[in-house]
This record gives structure tokens, sequence and C-alpha cells, in this order.
């Protein structure tokens, strides 16, 4: 095979605008189709730590990113009552550059699109692909829109429910893991410059993370028997009762949960794949390969970790090659964080199997911190 001189991202998100971002730097010409028109995410925030600002960095844009964000000092335990059973201090990765941060899901979205736009990266809005057809020695594609293109690769960013994983590996699909997440953001109290994350409470935890100087969200995550579906009027009501019995700063913070369609709630869905994330000329990358859950907060890093190794190593190797170097960088430590994050819940659910949730989490954060 030869090298990649034209390369199709599908899905706009968080990996496949990190990983235009990474070959356009390459020089290596990339374009992007996102299927939703309006480019939207999530308002919520996301918890980001060390590994995170140094793969952005490497993009270009760690400062842009830690400017709309907010730096805390790391992650601590706390009992139910508040008190605290251990600090877990950041470690920066990038001199100048703080460790960990908090910033809201639009506000890296528009520090990713910022970045692609002014790189004159194509990206078509409302289109996604219709067929992939690997002749080997490149791939054919038909999109929505009518129109038709050739590629040396094609990259699957889709997110969870990857539609280019579900033409490829038809049985692949995200699990629930027994849990949900409810988030919601509110006011910071001055003294927040930490997250902290409350145990002990039975089936799940819960706890905050500064997104602003004026906000930050709150989080809890517990076991939710049956996929259950909540009427959307009930939000709010559903997940104060999650956080009933919580003292301290949470407690304070919970009696803001009022308007239910300002929480957002999702069931956790995890999806693992085996290595080789490639077929062919087709690859996947972020959660497309390796959804987890939340407990670690590295979905967002290992996207773009996924991004910027890909990247290298596209420019480098013969495509073959590059997916191979790829799958031997990035398969034991995204599966490590999978894996770690589903045990956590577990454990969460399942006290008699449980293990130390604080040392667990302490040893992933430091193996981040080591260079992919
Ligand atoms: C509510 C919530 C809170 C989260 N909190 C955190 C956190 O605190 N920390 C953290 O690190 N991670 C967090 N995550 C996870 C994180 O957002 C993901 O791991 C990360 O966005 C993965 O990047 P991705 O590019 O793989 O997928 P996404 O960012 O989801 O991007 C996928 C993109 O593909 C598009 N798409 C989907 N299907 C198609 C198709 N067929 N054709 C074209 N485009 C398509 C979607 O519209 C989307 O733009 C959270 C996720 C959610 C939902």
């Amino acid at each position: 095979m030869a090298t990649a001189n034209k390369v199709l991202v599908i899905g706009g998100g968080v990996g496949g605008l990190a990983v235009a971002i990474g070959l356009h730097q390459q020089g290596i010409d990339v374009e992007v189709v996102e299927r939703d028109k309006d480019w939207k995410v999530y308002h919520v925030g996301i918890i980001v730590q060390a590994n995170f600002v140094r793969a952005l960095n490497v993009l270009g844009v760690g400062n842009a990113a830690v400017k709309a964000g907010y730096a805390y000092r790391g992650a601590r335990f706390c009992d139910v009552a508040g008190n605290v059973l251990k600090e877990l201090p950041g470690d920066t990765a990038v001199d100048g550059l703080p460790s960990d941060l908090g910033l809201t899901r639009p506000a890296l979205h528009k520090v990713l699109t910022e970045k692609v736009l002014e790189l004159g990266i194509p990206v078509r809005l409302g289109v996604t692909f219709e067929a992939i057809e690997d002749r080997g020695d490149g791939v054919d594609v038909a999109f929505t829109d009518g129109t038709r293109g050739s590629y040396d690769l094609v990259i699957g960013a889709d997110g969870n429910y990857s539609a280019v994983r579900k033409t490829l590996w038809p049985d692949a699909r995200p699990q629930y893991t027994g849990q949900g997440v409810w988030r919601y953001n509110v006011p910071r109290p001055a003294e927040v410059d930490w997250s902290d994350l409350y145990i002990g409470k039975p089936k799940g935890k819960a706890g905050y993370c500064p997104l602003t100087p004026e906000t930050m969200y709150i989080f809890a995550v517990f076991e939710e028997p049956d996929n259950p579906r909540f009427a959307p009027e009930t939000l709010a009501e559903e997940m104060r009762k999650r956080l009933e019995g919580y003292g301290g700063v949470l407690g304070e913070a919970a009696k803001h949960v009022t308007d239910p369609e300002l929480v957002v709630y999702r069931p956790l869905e995890a999806c693992i794949m085996p290595s080789p994330w490639y077929k062919g000329r087709v690859v996947l990358i972020g959660d497309a390969a390796h959804s987890a859950t939340p407990h670690l907060g590295q979905g967002a890093a290992m996207a773009i970790e996924d991004a910027v190794v890909l990247s290298e190593e596209l420019a480098s190797r013969e495509v073959g090659d590059a997916l191979d170097a790829f799958m031997e960088r990035r398969f034991e430590r995204a599966r490590l964080v999978g894996i770690s994050s589903i045990r956590l819940g577990e454990w969460e659910m399942k006290p008699e199997i449980a293990g130390d949730p604080i040392a667990l989490t302490d040893a992933i954060r430091q193996k981040l911190a080591e260079p992919v």
C-alpha cells in the first residue's frame, strides 16, 4: 500500500475534528462529512486531564482549550458528608499549561471547529456515507447528497453509535452497563477549585467539576435497573433523588437542580472493540472504536490521542504499516481506560466484588501521564 494522500473523515465530533487538524498539519488532504446539519453538541461539561491538554497542544489548540475552560487543581475523593479522603493533584504534561481542566462541550467544539475552518479543511454538514467500497488500493464512497469520492483511507469517527462500525462489524454494538449519568450546570462556589467525587453511597457516586469562573457542573452516576426511560418533566426530581443524603458543597449545590429541561441524563453504554480497529482501508477512532463509561473522564482525551497518533503514523509510513503502528500505540492504552472505567462502575453496583476505586483511579492517572 502507498502512503495516504487523500483521507475522508466520517464524523465531525471531537476525534473527527482532531484527526482532520492532525492530518492537515502533516500535509495530507482531508475532508470531513458530519451527519448533523446544525453541527450541535450537548450543553454539558466535560472533565479532562493532562493527556488531553498535551494532545491538543500537539494540534496547536492547547492554549485555546485552556482559555475556553477552567483549570483546577486535580481530583479529590470525599465521603458522603464531603470530608476529603484523598487528593490526586494534577501533574502538568506541557510546560506553562495546566493539567486538569473543566470545559463545556460547546466550548471544546468551538475550539476545534474554529481551527478546522481556519485551516480551510472542507466540512460538509448534513451529509453522511451511503456506501463504502474498499477496492484494496483505495476506497470509493457514495454520499447521501448524491456525490461520490475516492480516498486512500476512510476514518470512522462517528461516535458511540457508529454507522461505519455497524457497516464493517455488524455484530459489535454498545452494551448497557447498568448505570446512568445525570448532569446539571450550577453556579460555582468560590471555594471550589478541585473536581470532587463523593463515594460511599450504595450503587453509585456523585460530584462536581468547575467549568468556568462562574459555573460548575454536578454529575451523579447511579445504577438504573432495566435501563428505564424517564418522562422529561420528572428529570430534575429524579436527579435530586439521587443526590439525597450528600452533605458538603454537593449537598448545597443539589438544591439548584430544579429545571427538568436542563438535566442531561444518559444511560451508560460501552463498546470496546478488539484489535485491530481497521479493515482494509477503513479505520475507527474515538468512541466508535472504544467507547467507555465516564468514570475516568477520558473519552475526549482518548479520541484526541487517537487522532494525534494516527496522523503521525500516516505521515511517515504506507497505509497498512501506519494502521499497524497506530494499533500498536493505541490499543492497550485505550483498552485499559475502557475496562477500568467499566470496572469502577461494576464496583459501585456490586460492593461484594469492589476493589479500591481511589487506588485504581490514581494508577490510571499516572499511567496516562506517560507519553503515548
Ligand atoms: C453527556 C456526555 C458527557 C460526557 N462527559 C465527558 C467528560 O467529562 N470527559 C470526557 O473525556 N468525555 C466525556 N464524554 C465523552 C466524550 O464526549 C466522547 O468520548 C468523545 O466526544 C468521543 O469523541 P468522538 O469523536 O469519538 O465522538 P463524538 O464527539 O460523539 O463525535 C461523533 C460525531 O459523529 C457524528 N456522526 C454520527 N453518526 C454519523 C454518521 N453516520 N455520519 C456522519 N457523522 C456522524 C455525530 O453527529 C458527531 O458529531 C461525555 C459524553 C456525553 C454524551
